[in-house]
């Protein structure tokens, strides 16, 4: 990390960077030039109080040189970015198309996924979802997937929607909890693996998915913040696997109305910012309600989501798990119908996203320019009664 100090900023102002840096206990390095005083910031910067530092007098930028994430990182410069694409069976990530996966909370039957399947494939879907073992709130719920009791139980229901996927054409997506299963799932011919949101930082699950070659959806944890997330993903890539769909689905907020509450801020940062890989958005457990996964997947496409993940049931009112918050059939037909226009709007605008890392550098020349024209030669208080020279922004204007 790098302290870039203002044109003009005074030795007092560098030396009390320096030795706050100090006090947090990290390494310093000065490089003076012309025009700015750059400070070096070398140790373990992740817990830096970016903030404090970025307001202190003098300061004017705060620059991050590497990502502890160095495989999930964004790729290309910020006006020219790089995205992975990759295959879910036959169906492609990342492409120029969105890609829906959609099905039930839980594999249930063989009728059921049957069904699931048709109605789904029918509503334009491409991937066919569904859980073999489910993660329940309470022990006592009842119902913990059709595969809980047993690695037998799990095969066949694994069966169940790998048949149903292929009878319709679609690749299918099962979450995996048990790291010595992995093999399990990929012989039963599951196309891509799912990390729910409670295994999100599950080491030994995660260390164990670097050696399969199926994609991944991996969960944001509801806790995690999105640069710890990433953390957590890059723990998947270290020996080199890429085929990786980042998970929005929500995160733990004040809202008791809603389940969890969508960070979409997040999707705009890993599609614009902070990584090449590709971001999904999960409506139905980021509202847990049935009527507003509708409106919030839309807004997921918008804020940078290319595959969304939506519950549908046949029947959401006898589904064993989260039926409310899953879709009925005429739902899931109209949603996919309208994140295609959607999906079409963000292609059209695309070109009107302008990331300030294209304008800045022409910004950047005019700044003494533009401060002696716009504010003149006032005098500004800066930090505790220092009088200096100059515009600072952040800086009490008298
Ligand atoms: C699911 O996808 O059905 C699920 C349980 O999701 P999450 O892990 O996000 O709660
Ligand atoms: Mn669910």
């Amino acid at each position: 990390m790098i302290v870039k100090m203002r044109q003009g900023a005074t030795r007092a102002q560098i030396s009390a960077v320096e030795r706050l840096l100090r006090e947090l206990e990290f390494e310093t390095g000065k490089m003076p030039g012309k025009d700015h005083t750059l400070i070096g910031v070398y140790g373990d910067v992740s817990q830096a109080p970016r903030g404090r530092i970025f307001e202190m007098p003098g300061v004017e930028e705060i620059i991050s040189i590497s990502r502890a994430y160095k495989r999930a990182t964004q790729k290309g410069t910020g006006t020219d970015r790089f995205y992975s694409t990759f295959p879910i069976g036959n169906v492609t990530i990342g492409g120029g198309d969105l890609v829906v996966v959609a099905g039930p909370c839980s594999i249930e039957s063989e009728r059921q996924m049957m069904e699931a399947a048709r109605i789904m494939k029918d509503a334009g879907a491409h991937v066919l979802r569904g859980g073999v073992h489910k993660y329940r709130s309470s022990p006592y719920s009842g119902w913990e997937g059709i595969g809980a009791q047993s690695t037998d139980d799990l095969i066949e229901g694994l069966r169940y929607i790998v048949r149903a996927g292929r009878e319709h054409q679609m690749p299918v997506v099962v979450e995996i909890l048990d790291p010595s299963l992995i093999n399990v799932y990929e012989d039963a011919g599951v196309d891509c693996l799912q990390i729910g949101e409670p295994n999100s930082r599950n080491t030994i699950l995660l260390n164990a998915l670097r050696g399969t070659d199926l994609p991944v959806i991996h969960k944001r944890g509801n806790s995690l913040d999105p640069e710890d997330y990433l953390l957590w993903v890059e723990r998947m890539m270290i020996n080199g696997k890429e085929n990786i769909i980042l998970c929005e689905r929500g995160v733990t907020g004040p809202s008791q109305y809603t389940r969890n509450t969508l960070d979409l801020g997040s999707i705009a940062a890993f599609h614009h910012q902070l990584t090449h890989l590709p971001a999904a958005i999960d409506a139905s457990h980021g509202t847990g309600n049935r009527d507003l996964v509708h409106p919030m997947t839309l807004a997921g496409i918008l804020a940078g989501a290319s595959v969304l993940l939506v519950e549908a049931h046949p029947n959401p009112l006898v589904a064993k798990s989260d039926g409310f918050q899953t879709l009925f059939p005429e739902q899931i037909g109209n949603l996919v119908e309208a994140t295609k226009e959607v999906w079409k709007l963000r292609e059209t605008i695309a070109h009107l996203y302008v990331p300030s890392a294209a304008l800045e550098p022409i910004y950047e020349k005019r700044v003494s320019d533009d401060r002696e024209r716009l504010f003149g030669r006032a005098k500004t208080v800066v930090g505790k009664g220092t009088l200096e020279e100059g515009g600072g922004d952040r800086a009490a204007q008298l």
